[in-house]
């Protein structure tokens, strides 16, 4: 689907949510994207990227940013230790900060590095066993542990269950996140984004409605 046509819904759900314009910013997902199908959403204008592997969009942004200005890159996926450093220095936003072992590593390097990049905190609103995220009854404490490191902390981040409605699980990051103080939500993907705007997402993580399939071989 063109990148307008993704823009023209997200600015509809804005409205129908009784949300500013522009409340609900959109990152495009280009993991697993031929770099054709990139550039070509580069042109149109979108500057915002998602990631999910630190060594893909290694091999593949710092070449997309000569050329083109302003690229902030969102790392979305799961982030080992040892690629931390690297994580940190290539992104602008990393989400999914999801234990404290990763916490305290961002702590340690944001200190050698003298910056940090906008953290979100992924919670496992499913409580899957498969998947990342701390636990919806943790995540007060450990949003408390990574303020008491100085992390930047931007807000919270969740991938409901593929199997279930995805609504309950935004409403309670939304809820989680309020508690908190936290602002932002990064929430939505190509099949349910509206949803997630109708709840408050300032966020929206979107891959393949924008590029088509990803190439997984
Ligand atoms: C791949 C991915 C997305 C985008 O998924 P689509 O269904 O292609 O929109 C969003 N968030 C995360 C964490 C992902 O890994």
């Amino acid at each position: 689907m063109p990148l307008t046509d993704i823009r023209a819904r997200i600015a509809e759900a804005e409205t129908a949510a009784g949300r500013p314009a522009g409340s609900a910013r959109l990152i495009a997902v280009s993991k697993l994207q031929p770099d054709e199908r990139v550039e070509a959403v580069l042109q149109e204008g979108q500057r915002v990227f998602g990631e999910n592997r630190v060594q893909e969009a290694a091999g593949k942004w710092p070449r997309f940013r000569e050329t083109y200005d302003g690229v902030e890159l969102h790392i979305i996926g799961p982030l080992q230790t040892n690629k931390a450093r690297q994580a940190m220095e290539l992104a602008q936003a990393i989400h999914s900060l999801d234990r404290p072992k990763l916490a305290n590593t961002f702590a340690r390097l944001a200190q050698e590095i003298g910056t940090c990049p906008q953290l979100f905190i992924q919670v496992n609103t499913g409580e899957e066993p498969q998947k990342a995220g701390v636990l919806p009854g943790e995540t007060d404490a450990f949003v408390a542990e990574c303020r008491g490191l100085d992390l930047p902390i931007a807000g919270l981040m969740c991938i409901p269950p593929v199997d279930e409605e995805p609504s309950l699980h935004f409403a309670l990051l939304a809820k989680i996140a309020a508690r908190n103080g936290l602002e932002g939500l990064s929430m939505g993907m190509s099949g349910d984004f509206e949803k997630a705007i109708m709840h408050g997402a300032t966020h929206v993580r979107v891959g393949s409605a924008i590029f088509g399939d990803r190439d997984t071989h």
